[in-house]
């Protein structure tokens, strides 16, 4: 079974960011760049098909030259293949785009089945996947946290329907499935497999091959246009200072007088 995993970097945000001047970019100078989270899952659910019936895993990332690490990441930890867009005349698309060149090179391979994360950690459109289905005319499944393949040109799969409900389905491959976060155990991969990887090849291709004019890439090719990205205004608490009994007794005084809720 032949398995193409989409795969976006992202920032790592756990120790903060900040915004730019401009106001429609974060500042990326000083920031760490990982995997997304649910195409690190995608992938281990790729490998862990390909284990058990053979195939191969090409993964692709549409992304700056930063974004070659993501694939070298996947390489080592054990896909097949590595597919790397990356051309100034991408820069600046938005996710039709995105999914526009994504299923320009997918039409170019030999697949049976196609994973993407669920949606990425830091623009969340949760829509590139179901577009690049759409572009291809397969089927799809979103949220799904099962994968069974039951023969050659079928697979069950579980998905996530809200609630705490799921929904069952069977889908005739090829298919594609937007993976969600924890679908199956992570494995770890080593820093020697790391650096072993970056000696494999990873394909790059440019705005010329593909089969898209360049007037279909970048901001003239985008639906979208950010206009302003920024953090929920902050409802800071207040410490009420003193030593526990004073500071209770002040905090009831003030739920009577000020708040009127005692
Ligand atoms: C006007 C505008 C300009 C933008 N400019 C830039 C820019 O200059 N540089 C930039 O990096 N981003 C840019 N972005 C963000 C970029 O367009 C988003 O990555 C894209 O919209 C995908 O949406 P998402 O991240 O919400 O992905 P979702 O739809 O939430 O992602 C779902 C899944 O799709 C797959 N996927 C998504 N993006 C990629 C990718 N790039 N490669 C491979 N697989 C992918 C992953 O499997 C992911 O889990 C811009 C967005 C807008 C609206």
């Amino acid at each position: 079974m032949n398995i193409i995993v989409c795969l976006k970097q992202v920032p790592d945000i756990r120790n903060g960011l900040q915004i730019e001047e401009s106001k429609d970019h974060i500042r990326e100078a000083g920031l760490n760049f990982k995997i997304n989270e649910a195409d690190d899952y995608a992938l281990q659910e790729a490998l862990l098909i390909k284990e058990k019936f053979g195939g191969e895993v090409i993964v692709i990332s549409v992304g700056s030259d930063r974004a070659r690490e993501v694939l070298v990441y996947a390489l080592a930890k054990g896909a097949d293949r590595a597919v790397h867009v990356r051309d100034e005349a991408i820069a600046g698309s938005d996710g039709f785009v995105v999914a526009k060149v994504l299923a320009d090179v997918i039409r170019r391979l030999s697949y049976d089945l196609i994973l993407t994360g669920v949606q990425s950690e830091d623009e969340a459109q949760s829509y590139v996947g179901v577009a690049v289905s759409t572009r291809l005319a397969l089927p799809h499944a979103s949220s799904v946290t099962k994968v069974e393949v039951v023969n050659a040109k079928k697979i069950g799969v579980e998905r996530e329907m809200g609630g705490g409900q799921l929904e069952v389905m069977e889908i005739p491959l090829p298919a594609l499935l937007t993976i969600q976060s924890g679908i199956c155990e992570l494995r770890y991969t080593t820093l020697l497999k790391i650096m072993q990887a970056r000696k494999k090849e990873v394909k790059i291709l440019r705005a010329q091959d593909l089969t898209l004019d360049r007037t279909e890439l970048g901001n003239d090719g985008s639906r979208l246009k950010i206009v302003e990205i920024g953090f929920p205004e902050s409802k800071r608490g207040e410490i009420i200072a003193g030593e526990p009994r004073e500071a209770v007794i002040k905090l009831i005084q003030r739920l009577q007088t000020e708040a009127k809720v005692l």
